[in-house]
């Protein structure tokens, strides 16, 4: 079940609680909110001798979505799940607009800022905006959730497989089989290396198999060199022909190259494993592979924040993963650099930028507004857009409606860089 942060009066995490006691504490008047996302309370009076369970944190960073856990090791509960998408392709898109803007202001001889000549160079270990936003991303919601519960480790996915129990199978004396954990860590390789495309038809399929490119029947092995990706169809049309035999011989010098180690190693992956390690504490890495074996052997569903709960191998034995409810976290950045918009043609229209903050709003606070006059009466929960003349634009699960005025809005969470959806711990606070 998805728990509920709980902070001592000296804003230090205690163990998470259920939603009901948090219920109970907050009737009580026991405790109070302190963050609605994640929901998070405070307790009024210290607790009287009770021991902090240290918890795991448990990432899968992807490209467009990262999955992160809260896990207890001892009882295999996941205690708090969530589900962040990233920016990486807006921020891209709107540094694309930026240069071409100036570009063709320059082109015009109008007015334009100087190029730069002097900012070319890149410090060590640089990487593109929109994969510097990825990583900070997570590196943010790593030091949040380690304000509000007893993070005492880490684990996360480095690789998508380890070589060397792919390249040595000899050596660690495990046997390629489909269900093992070096069955599992082929498979990811072979994926990767044949671009999930069949070798020999070169189609995308729905159900992959790893063929013996020499068959096992004639004496072929289990190493690396000897196995190619195939679909179904193709592997049974094949049956115990080696790969020449059957018309696609390129295939056996193709199993023979190495997987090139750019597709094996993930920049982002990389940069946030060095960030991780500095914050001093124990990191743990995982592969896909093992990932993948850990949720199948348990059972679970493929979701991001349940390949996040696999990763590693310190993964419990048993996971209960039952009624959490992961919260969905949207990045959303917080300002807009530019400070006038442009037309088709890149020139200046409408008025310059304006404040960011009026009568004590900024773009992306979460308001509850109850309209008792004028023209959108009504409830409102959402994100608002703020206008100069203190009318704003409010958008949530009802829709979007404009022309609410400031006065009308109380705040829920203040922007904090993301949107969320959740049904959860809206319901859980008695005033919402
Ligand atoms: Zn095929």
């Amino acid at each position: 079940m998805q728990r509920v942060f709980v902070l001592s009066p000296q804003k230090e995490p205690l163990s998470p609680c259920r939603p009901a006691r948090a219920r109970w504490l907050l009737t009580q008047r026991k405790a109070a909110v302190w963050r609605r996302y994640p929901f998070t309370i405070i307790l009024q009076q210290p607790p009287s001798g009770t021991v902090v369970n240290p918890l795991r944190l448990k990432m899968d960073p992807g490209s467009k979505t990262t999955g992160m856990a809260v896990v207890n090791d001892a009882t295999g509960d996941v205690v708090w799940a969530a589900e962040l998408s990233h920016r990486g392709q807006q921020v891209k898109e709107a540094l694309d607009s930026r240069r071409a803007t100036r570009r063709s202001r320059r082109h015009r001889h109008t007015r334009y800022r100087q190029p730069r000549f002097n900012n070319r160079t890149r410090p060590q270990g640089w990487l593109p905006p929109s994969l510097a936003s990825r990583v900070r991303n997570v590196m943010t919601w790593v030091e949040r959730l380690r304000r509000y519960a007893s993070i005492g480790a880490i684990s996360f996915e480095l690789v998508r497989f380890d070589l060397q129990l792919i390249e040595h199978p000899d050596i660690t004396g495990i046997e390629y089989q489909q269900g093992t954990l070096a069955g599992w860590e082929v498979r990811e390789y072979l994926l990767l290396k044949w671009n999930y495309r069949c070798a020999y038809c070169h189609q995308e399929a729905t159900r992959w198999e790893v063929d013996h490119i020499l068959p096992r029947s004639r004496g072929g092995t289990d190493r690396i060199k000897n196995l190619a990706l195939s679909c179904h169809a193709c592997n049974q049309e094949k049956g115990d022909r080696t790969a020449g035999e059957y018309g696609h011989p390129h295939v056996h010098a193709e199993a023979g190259k190495p997987l090139k180690d750019a597709a094996a190693v993930n920049s982002t992956r990389w940069a946030l494993y060095e960030r991780l390690r500095r914050m001093g504490m124990p990191v743990e890495t995982g592969t896909g592979g093992r990932t993948k074996w850990n949720r199948t052997r348990r059972e679970l569903p493929k979701a991001h924040w349940i390949d996040a709960a696999c990763v590693g191998a310190s993964t419990p034995a048993s996971l209960t993963t039952r009624g959490v409810v992961p919260l969905v976290i949207t990045a959303r950045g917080r300002h807009s650099r530019q400070m006038r918009k442009v037309d088709t043609h890149g020139f200046p229209v409408g008025k310059a930028k304006g404040p960011s903050t009026v009568l004590g709003w900024h773009t992306g606070d979460m308001v509850r507004a109850v309209v008792t006059k004028g023209q959108p009466v009504g409830t409102y929960v959402g994100r608002v857009a703020i206008k100069t003349d203190g009318y704003f634009k409010i958008a949530g699960a009802f829709g979007r409606v404009e022309g609410v005025h400031a006065r009308y809005c109380a705040p829920i969470h203040r922007d904090d860089g993301y949107s969320y959806a959740d049904g959860k711990a809206a319901a859980l606070a008695p005033h919402a």
